[in-house]
Formats: structure tokens, C-alpha cells, sequence
């Protein structure tokens, strides 16, 4: 993948300045170039990527948190198709550790083997499977405008209102989507929980071969040279454009502000912080896979985590060979003591003696989403004021598909501004 981001002076005065190269901010420069505006994004870090980096470790490729691509997610089909990063799928569904061994469930696929699966665990009464059945039908099937205009409630009442037993909410959904959206309580909004249900029922579950960094360094790639500049953090949106933290100012009539929402927040007065979630991921290297298939372990029965995999089942490149990698995420911070608390969880939940893993690294990633509580706008305006613009998933939803619909959202906003200030559109009113 070429490198195209640079140290050197931006360009006096660019036709538009964006801050941050998250997805949001490639996706917005994306489309602003390909309009023929002369772009330049301002990334205050050593590369682009924003919350999703990979560094290289003794031979690992370890994710800044584990993170799954989603393939369903309507920007990435459109952005990415062929060609993109390479891919390896996770297994579907997921397998639940239930205390009383492993248990694959086969949903959010309503298939009749998924359904006998299902009965036999016990994850639920009968009821639950047309209830489920009818749940997923109505988000794989129905236009994604039917869920957006739906009742925004928390989704522990949704799925209530589903007919879903508090057995299965418990047994599946609490502990999966307590890791899709890093809260326990199901307090998230539905309408957000029913757009993820859907691309997930509509595409796979993917681990990028060379780390979810790829995604946006893919992105990055495609840009003009030089339009990404590093290592070159925003003190202050001004009058005129935008002081870096060099005391330099650079000129432009267009800046969009494409950060994480307590950095927006900052730099601009006005924008409200939004509340944020942690969370840790510990890494573990063993001699033997404890599980030998690419799939999302939870802990069903006893919560002790969010969910865990062999990374190196689904993607053998981010391990040394012969070696096998484990990625476990936790709600909340690391402390003393947590990581060998995990470790005993995972020997639990494989049945795998885990006193002989060796920890490879911990990463802890503060405001790693948005709280997403209803009710939850799912897109929202990127104007401020003249010339002037907000974008990244903490302005949609929490998510890479958030992140890149709001980017693509502030591109739309600024070129019909730009048209409308040149008199080739109607003026708003
Ligand atoms: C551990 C973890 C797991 C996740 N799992 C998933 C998942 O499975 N599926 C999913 O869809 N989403 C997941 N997400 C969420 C997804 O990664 C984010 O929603 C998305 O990457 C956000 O992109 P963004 O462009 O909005 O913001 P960011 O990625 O935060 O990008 C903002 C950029 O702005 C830069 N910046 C900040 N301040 C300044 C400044 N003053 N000057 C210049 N630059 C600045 C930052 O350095 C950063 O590069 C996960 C996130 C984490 C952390």
C-alpha cells in the first residue's frame, strides 16, 4: 500500500482543511477531492487511522482493541467492494461458553438447524425462535428508512417488546451486544441496535489479514499525495482557518472538523462532549490454539468478559507461525491483577489450561465509542456555521458505518454550500 501521508508544510491555502484522518475525515477529504477541491487533513497522531490502528509487537499485529470489519455496513459495500484490504471471514454466529461446555448459536441466521441448536442448549423457550425468526426477518428484509423512523427505546425494551425472553436477553444478548456497544445495561438505543442487527445479517464478520489499521491506510492510499499531513495536531479553529499547535496558521474557507467527539468539543464551542466508553483488550500468545476456528467465544454464563477469539484462526498473519493469538475485551479500565483474572475466565470458557499463555500486550482504549442512549439521532447535520463543519461517528452512530456516513454527510453539506456561495444552486432559505 503506498504511503501517502507527510510531514512537510500544508499548502498556503487549501480550498478546505480537514481535522483528523479517522474514517470520517479520509472519507470526507475522499469525496471533496473527487469533487476537485484542493484538500488538505491535519492529523494530529504519527499516521492515519484514528481509532483503528494495528501496531507490530515481537511479530504480532495487534489491533489498538480488537475490532470486527462488518462488510454489511452500507458505506463499506459502496467505499470498498473489491480490491480493498484482504479479509478473512469469522465463522457465522457465535459460540456461547455456558458453563456446562460450548454451545454454537447460530443466529442473528434464523435457519432450522439454528432453531434445533438452540432448543437443545436451553438458551431459551420455544417462543423465542418465530420471535427471533420475526425480529431478524423484519431488520435483514425491511428498507433501512422502516427502522430509522421507528420508536427509539433502550434495546433491553425492544427486545422485550419482541417477545425475546429475559432467558435468551441474558444467555445471548446481554453478553453480545454488551461488547457491540461496550455497556451492559442494554441501554442503548434500538434503533442503533436494529441498523447493526441488520448488516450483520446482511454481511460478514471479517478480521482484516493484516490489521483493522488497513482499512483507513486503504483509504488514505487513494487520496492525492500529500493531502494527509501527520503529526500535525489543531490547536484552535479560527476566524480565518485553523492554528496548528506549531502556532501556524493555515488559511481556508472550508474546515471540517473530523475528530472524536471530546476533541470536536474542544476546538469547537458549541459542539457538546458526548459521554464515552472504555474499554481493554488483553492479548495472549499460546503454543496450542485453545479453539481451532476463526469465531467470537462470550463468556454467556458467567459475563467475566466481553467476547474472545483465536485471532489467529481467522488471520494466521498476525501471529508468528505457529504460534496462536488470543484477543479478549473487557468493559472499563485495566488494574493490577485484571489480566490474570481474564486469563483464568478464558481457561474456564475454552477448557484450555490458560496459566501457561503468555500475556503479549494490553491496550486500553478510553472514549473507544459514544454512548448511544434514545433518544439517538442517527445523523445529523455537520453545518455549524459558514464554512464551518463537524463530522465522526460521535455524530451518527458509534461505529465505522457512522463514522463514514457522517464524513460522507459533511463532503455533501460542504460541496452544496460551495455551489449555492458561487450562485450555481438556489440560496437556502
Ligand atoms: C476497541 C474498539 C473496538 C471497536 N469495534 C468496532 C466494531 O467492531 N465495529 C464498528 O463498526 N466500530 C467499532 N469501533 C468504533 C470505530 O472504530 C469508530 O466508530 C470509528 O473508527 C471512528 O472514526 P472517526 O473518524 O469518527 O474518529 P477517530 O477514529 O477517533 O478519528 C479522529 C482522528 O482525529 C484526530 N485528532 C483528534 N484531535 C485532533 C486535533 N486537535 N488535531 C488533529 N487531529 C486530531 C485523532 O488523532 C484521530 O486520528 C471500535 C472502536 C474501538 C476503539
Amino acid at each position: 500500500m503506498p504511503e501517502r501521508s507527510s510531514r512537510g508544510p500544508a499548502p498556503a491555502r487549501p480550498d478546505a482543511i480537514v481535522v483528523g484522518a479517522g474514517m470520517a475525515g479520509l472519507v470526507c477529504a475522499a469525496d471533496l477531492t473527487a469533487a476537485g477541491l484542493e484538500v488538505v487533513v491535519l492529523e494530529a497522531s504519527d499516521d492515519v487511522g484514528g481509532r483503528m490502528r494495528t501496531d507490530r509487537r515481537d511479530g504480532f499485529l495487534l489491533d489498538r482493541g480488537f475490532q470486527v470489519f462488518n462488510t454489511g455496513y452500507p458505506q463499506v459495500r459502496r467505499r470498498m467492494g473489491f480490491g480493498g484490504p484482504r479479509m478473512y471471514p469469522f465463522t457465522p454466529g457465535v459460540v456461547l461458553a455456558t458453563g456446562r461446555g460450548h454451545l454454537r448459536f447460530g443466529a442473528p441466521v434464523p435457519r432450522p438447524s439454528a432453531a434445533a441448536t438452540f432448543l437443545r442448549g436451553g438458551l431459551g423457550p420455544w417462543k423465542d425462535v418465530p420471535a427471533l425468526g420475526l425480529l431478524s426477518a423484519r431488520d435483514a428484509l425491511a428498507p433501512a428508512s422502516v427502522i430509522k423512523a421507528g420508536p427509539d427505546v433502550p434495546v433491553r425494551r425492544a427486545l422485550a417488546d419482541a417477545g425475546i425472553s429475559d432467558a435468551l436477553v441474558e444467555r445471548f444478548f446481554r453478553p453480545f451486544l454488551s461488547g457491540v456497544f461496550l455497556e451492559p445495561d442494554l441501554a442503548t438505543s434500538a434503533r442503533v441496535f436494529h441498523l447493526v442487527w441488520r448488516s450483520m445479517l446482511r454481511g460478514a464478520l471479517c478480521a482484516p489479514a493484516e490489521g483493522i489499521g488497513t482499512v483507513p491506510r486503504w483509504l488514505a492510499a487513494d487520496l492525492p499525495e500529500d493531502t494527509v499531513r501527520t503529526g500535525c495536531p489543531v490547536r484552535e479553529v479560527t476566524d480565518a482557518g485553523v492554528l496548528t499547535e506549531d502556532g501556524t496558521e493555515i488559511g481556508a474557507r472550508t474546515v471540517v472538523v473530523a475528530t472524536d467527539g471530546p476533541a470536536a468539543a474542544r476546538l469547537l464551542p458549541g459542539v457538546p462532549a458526548p459521554r464515552t466508553r472504555t474499554v481493554t483488550t488483553y492479548y495472549h500468545a499460546a503454543e496450542r490454539s485453545p479453539l481451532a476456528e476463526p469465531t467470537l467465544l462470550l463468556d454467556a454464563a458467567r459475563h467475566r468478559f466481553l467476547s474472545s477469539c483465536v485471532l489467529s484462526e481467522a488471520a494466521p498473519e498476525r501471529a508468528p507461525r505457529g504460534v496462536a493469538l488470543i484477543s479478549t475485551s473487557v468493559l472499563g479500565e485495566d488494574r493490577p491483577g485484571r489480566e490474570a483474572e481474564v486469563r483464568t475466565a478464558l481457561g474456564d470458557a475454552y477448557g484450555a489450561d490458560s496459566s501457561v499463555w503468555d500475556p503479549v500486550h494490553t491496550v486500553t482504549v478510553r472514549g473507544a465509542l459514544p454512548a448511544m442512549e434514545p433518544p439517538q439521532p442517527l445523523s445529523r447535520s455537520t453545518r455549524l456555521s459558514p464554512g464551518r463543519y463537524v463530522c465522526g461517528d460521535h455524530r451518527g452512530t458509534g461505529s465505522v458505518q457512522g463514522a463514514m456516513a457522517s464524513g460522507a454527510r459533511a463532503a455533501r453539506e460542504v460541496l452544496v454550500d460551495l455551489a449555492r456561495a458561487a450562485g450555481l444552486l438556489p440560496a437556502r432559505r
